[in-house]
C-alpha cells in the first residue's frame, strides 16, 4: 500500500514545523514574553495569560480515547471546517489541482477549494438512486491533477449513509491517485460507524469528526482529522502553534468525563426518536411531498413550490433552512431535530 503523503504538495512534503518555546511544569516560565498575571475574571484551569499547550497534547489523547484511535493519527481542527480547510491547503497546488464534490453537500468544500485557487469537479449524487454515491462517475472523471474527493457520510443535507462497500470500491480505485476524505460529521447519528473498519484497510482514507453536533460543542469549535500517522504529522505543521485556545480546550476536557457522556448518549438517543417521530408525522403535512430517510441529526423535506413551508414555519417562530435556491434541491427544506417541544412548535406552525 502507498501512502497519500505522497499526494502531498512538495512545500508541505518539506515543511519544518515552528519551534515553540519550551514549556516545562514547575519552571519559571520567562521564554514566551507572556504576562506573568492571569486577566482579571480568569478561573480557567491553566491561567489565560499563558499561551495553550503548541499542540494540545492531553486534548489530542482524550479525543483519540473518545474515538478508539491512537493518539498519533488524530489531528485536533478548529471544528472539522478547519480539517477540510488544511487537506485543500494540503494536497493542492493552488491553479493546478482539484477536488470532487458530491452536490448536493456541504457547501464549504467548495469555499475552501475556491480560496486556495483550487479546481471544484462536481459529480452529483444520483437522486433517482436515493442520492447514492456515484463511484464510476468518480473515478472516471480523475485527472493526475485531482487530489481529493470530499464523501460526506451520512451527507448534508440529504441525511443518507453511504453503504462501505461503496466507499471501500472508491478507495481502491483511488489507490495511489487520490485521498478520499470521508467526513463522518453526523457519524454519532448513524445506525453504526465504519470509520474503525474502513481506516483498518484503506491506506488513503481519512476521517473528519466534529464535537459540534452530538457532543453539543458547536460554540467551542473542536473537529478532528484522523488518518494515516505520516500524513497527520505533515498536515499538523499547516496549524499554527498555539492556535486551539485554553478555553475551547479546557470545555471539552470537561465534557468528556464518563458522567456526562452517559447524558450525551441519552439526548443523542432523545434526537434520534424524535427524528422518528418528526420523521412520520411531517409527510402529514400540507405540502410536504417527501421525507428523505435520515440517519443524521436533521430531515430533508421536498415540499411543492408553492408551500411556502419555510415562511410559515418561520412564521410560527421556528427557523429552517430552505434550499430553494439550489437547482440540486427544488422545493427543499433541512428542518434540524430540536427538543421535543421545539419538535411541537414546528409541527403546530406548519399545520397553520
Ligand atoms: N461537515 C459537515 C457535513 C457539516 O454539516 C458541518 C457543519 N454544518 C461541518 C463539517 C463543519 O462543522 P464544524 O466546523 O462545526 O465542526
Amino acid at each position: 500500500m502507498s501512502t497519500p503523503v505522497q499526494l502531498l504538495r512538495p512545500a508541505i512534503r518539506q515543511l519544518q514545523a515552528y519551534r515553540p518555546a519550551d514549556y516545562v511544569p514547575g519552571l519559571i516560565r520567562l521564554n514566551a514574553n507572556e504576562s506573568p498575571w492571569r486577566p482579571p475574571g480568569d478561573d480557567s484551569r491553566d491561567g489565560l495569560n499563558r499561551y495553550p499547550d503548541p499542540r494540545p497534547a492531553e486534548l489530542t489523547r482524550r479525543l483519540a480515547a473518545y474515538y478508539a484511535v491512537a493518539s498519533d493519527t488524530l489531528l485536533v481542527t478548529r471544528g472539522s471546517s478547519e480539517a477540510i480547510d488544511v487537506l485543500i491547503r494540503g494536497f493542492c497546488e493552488a491553479g493546478r489541482d482539484e477536488i470532487v464534490i458530491c452536490p448536493p453537500t456541504f457547501g464549504m468544500y467548495e469555499v475552501y477549494a475556491r480560496i486556495q485557487g483550487a479546481a471544484v469537479r462536481s459529480i452529483p449524487l444520483l437522486r433517482d438512486r436515493g442520492y447514492a454515491l456515484d463511484v464510476e462517475g468518480i473515478l472516471g472523471a480523475w485527472s493526475p491533477s485531482t487530489k481529493l474527493v470530499f464523501v460526506c457520510s451520512p451527507n448534508n443535507p440529504t441525511g443518507n449513509r453511504f453503504p462501505d462497500g461503496e466507499i471501500r470500491r472508491l478507495c481502491a480505485g483511488l489507490a495511489g491517485r487520490g485521498v478520499v476524505a470521508l467526513d463522518a460529521a453526523y457519524g454519532d447519528f448513524a445506525a453504526n460507524d465504519p470509520m474503525h473498519a474502513l481506516l483498518a484497510d484503506q491506506e488513503n482514507l481519512v476521517v473528519l469528526r466534529t464535537l459540534s453536533k452530538a457532543l453539543g460543542l458547536a460554540g467551542v469549535r473542536c473537529g478532528a482529522l484522523i488518518g494515516p500517522t505520516d500524513l497527520i504529522d505533515l498536515l499538523g505543521r499547516i496549524l499554527p502553534p498555539y492556535c486551539f485556545p485554553t478555553t475551547s480546550q479546557e470545555a471539552v476536557l470537561r465534557c468528556l468525563t464518563p458522567l456526562n457522556r452517559a447524558q450525551l448518549d441519552e439526548r443523542r438517543g432523545t434526537l434520534i426518536a424524535e427524528r422518528d417521530r418528526l420523521m412520520a408525522a411531517l409527510p402529514r403535512i400540507a405540502g410536504v411531498r417527501k421525507v428523505w430517510p435520515s440517519e443524521t441529526n436533521f430531515l430533508l423535506l421536498e415540499t411543492s413550490p408553492d408551500s411556502g413551508t419555510a415562511g410559515r414555519a418561520r412564521q410560527g417562530g421556528v427557523l429552517v433552512r430552505d434550499f430553494g435556491w439550489d437547482p440540486l434541491l427544488p422545493g427543499c427544506v433541512r428542518v434540524t431535530v430540536g427538543t421535543p417541544a421545539e419538535n411541537d412548535r414546528l409541527l403546530q406552525a406548519l399545520a397553520n
